[in-house]
């Protein structure tokens, strides 16, 4: 008997001991008991602190005793002057490349040394380190939530749901993608167990797209864990500017682009236009072999090696370009190959996060021209980083400026639209939302750029409300949220026009006066409020209310300062005269009729 009893004893010791230890893991005040999963951020591309170290691990420091970010690469202006300066003079004088194109690549090694992965692992082989978020929100400091708020704007969420319901799941953009999902899954794992919850909701962020793809690949267990997916511009199928990249099919190998339109899309017109006249120092030829060096240098020496790039890479261009970049590197390829896999598998694998009854949202920005560095920037409407169809999972729409057409009938391919009569054609006319994986559970900002997408407080909110409560079911539950709305950023309208407009003592205005600034300002907190509108109507907004208060005295009139068109007069001359050729290739005459071109862009005859 005393046997038994001891025994008994011994377990009972050891259960609540094991007990003890299960609930001291526990760090949620719900203790696991509340409606609310804990939300995952997985960020997007540069949306996490990655650090430079030095030799001995201490934080490179700036000038100013700052640290240095290793992203998107390393500048030391010393040491490029130091590598470029004779190549340059030599090339300038001899007008030939000598050595500027090695020069060139031997500085771009030198910026991106920090992120270069090893060619046979994949691996980082550089010093840095990412600022990681082991822990909930709660338990960050101060500089911590400022750094995760500033990214990502959840601050909502985390008043709704505590911020030890939020957590931040930072990694290095340049890396070991196998590294990052493993990293992602042990961290869901660590999530489950501090929350005591027995599922999460993730919220995979653009590149957080491709890693989310992986997870679900890689770890099929997962799915299990998860309660709601809120997907915000992911990179599903990668970016067509990546593709471009890695195919190396950039717009600038056209030399006729090259000096007439491609920095224009780029940057401020006459900046661009000043690059190219200066450009023609040297020979387009010399030029053009200088920037396919780096170029190669840039896509087979660094971001070959780096696998969370290839996790940017659309599946309609992996074949080929891991056919001529990764061919003598197998342990790279082995890798890629399956997250080509896990990319051709995506929307299966989605879908089988919903047959599961996991609940999937989508949040997308479209009809924003991607930037302009590969040919493939216009085969698909955007959001400027990311072609539509791979954030809107396979969507059909229009380009860019384009529409489908008055005759366009909803092709209503998807498996996933609960009443065959709704409407999912895009206001615009844009976009066929019926075609995409998630007709029912995708929302569409029209005009809004990927790279803006948090400062859009609806698109915010939105995420808020899915991951903190169960109003939103699909786009037709809250008219706050339809489908379709636009582009906002009301930051200017909350801080300055709205506060300027209610402090105006309205006694001095005339009876008119009063009544368009009292209209004009209703408008205004109008559109705060309500989180839906159109592309382009807060623009109006804030145009009316600018002009009344203009009217009125409590703002000045912004003239708008006349652009100088000196460079953009000259080079497009250059180019109308000598297409691509740099000075040296001109005839004699050309160094005459340049100045009097000039002369003519002054009046002189
Ligand atoms: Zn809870
Ligand atoms: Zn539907």
């Amino acid at each position: 008997m005393k046997k038994v009893i001891s025994l008994v004893l011994v377990f009972a010791l050891a259960f609540s001991m094991v007990s003890m230890s299960a609930s001291a893991t526990v760090k949620t005040e719900c203790q696991g008991d509340c409606d609310t999963c804990p939300a995952i951020v997985v960020p997007g591309i540069g949306q996490s602190n990655v650090w430079a170290l030095d030799k001995n691990g201490d934080y490179l420091l700036d000038a100013d005793g700052e640290r240095i970010s290793a992203f998107p690469a390393v500048l030391n202006v010393g040491s490029i002057v130091l590598k470029a300066i004779f190549p340059v003079l030599l090339t300038l004088f001899f007008q030939a490349d000598i050595g500027l194109s090695d020069a060139l690549c031997s500085v771009l090694m030198d910026a991106f040394e920090v992120n270069l992965c090893d060619e046979t692992t994949g691996k980082n082989t550089g010093n840095l380190e990412v600022e990681k978020y082991l822990k909930s929100v709660a338990e960050c400091s101060d500089y911590e939530k400022e750094q995760i708020y500033d990214n990502i704007p959840l601050i909502d969420f985390a008043k709704q749901a505590g911020e030890d319901h939020l957590y931040y799941f930072a990694y290095n953009s340049f890396s070991n993608l196998d590294n990052t999902v493993a990293e992602l899954y042990d961290f869901i794992q660590m999530v489950l167990e501090e929350t005591g919850h027995d599922k999460v909701n993730i919220v995979p962020i653009s590149m957080g797209g491709s890693i989310a793809d992986a997870l679900l690949e890689y770890h099929p267990d997962v799915m299990d864990k998860l309660e709601k997916v809120v997907y915000i511009v992911p990179a599903l199928n990668g970016s067509s500017i990546v593709g471009d990249l890695f195919r190396k099919d950039f717009a600038f190998f056209d030399t006729n682009f090259l000096y007439n339109g491609f920095l224009e899309a780029l940057m401020d017109e006459e900046e661009a236009r000043m690059i190219e006249v200066i450009a023609r120092i040297i020979p387009d030829q010399v030029l053009t072999k200088a920037l396919h060096k780096v170029a190669d240098c840039l896509v087979e020496d660094i971001a070959a090696n780096i696998t969370s790039l290839w996790g940017l890479c659309p599946k309609e261009d992996y074949p080929a370009a891991s056919q001529a970049l990764l061919a003598n590197k197998p342990g790279i390829k082995e890798q890629t190959d399956r997250f080509y896999q896990a990319q051709v598998d995506a929307h299966a694998n989605i879908q089988t996060l919903i047959d599961k009854g996991v609940e999937v949202y989508n949040i997308v920005d479209y009809d924003v021209p991607l930037y302009l560095i590969g040919n493939s920037w216009n085969n698909d409407n955007a959001d400027g980083v990311i072609h539509l169809s791979s954030t809107a999972m396979g969507v059909k729409s229009a380009l860019v400026g384009e529409t489908l057409g008055d005759d366009y009938v909803q092709a209503n391919t998807s498996p996933n639209c609960s009443d065959r009569s709704h409407n999912h054609l895009s206001p615009d006319g844009v976009v066929d939302a019926s075609t995409g994986l998630l007709p029912d559970h995708t929302f569409y900002f029209d005009g809004q750029g990927h790279e803006q997408t948090a400062r859009n407080d609806a698109i915010i909110a939105l995420a808020t409300r899915l991951l903190a409560t169960d109003d939103i079911k699909d786009v037709y539950s809250v008219a706050d949220f339809p489908q379709f709305s636009g582009r906002r950023d009301p930051r200017s309208l909350n801080n300055h026009y709205i506060p300027e407009a209610k402090a105006v003592d309205t006694s001095t205005l005339s009876e008119e006066d009063a009544k368009e600034l009292a209209e004009a300002l209703a408008e205004a907190e109008a559109f705060v409020a309500n989180k839906a509108c159109y592309d382009g109507q807060q623009k109006e907004v804030e145009d009316r209310l600018i002009g009344i208060l203009v009217k009125i005295g409590v703002r000045e009139a912004e003239v708008p300062e006349e652009p100088s068109t000196f460079f953009t007069n000259l080079s497009l001359w250059l180019f109308d005269n000598y297409g691509p050729n740099g000075f040296s290739e001109m005839p004699f005459l050309t160094i005459v009729n340049l100045f009097k071109a000039i002369g003519s862009l002054f009046g002189i005859k």
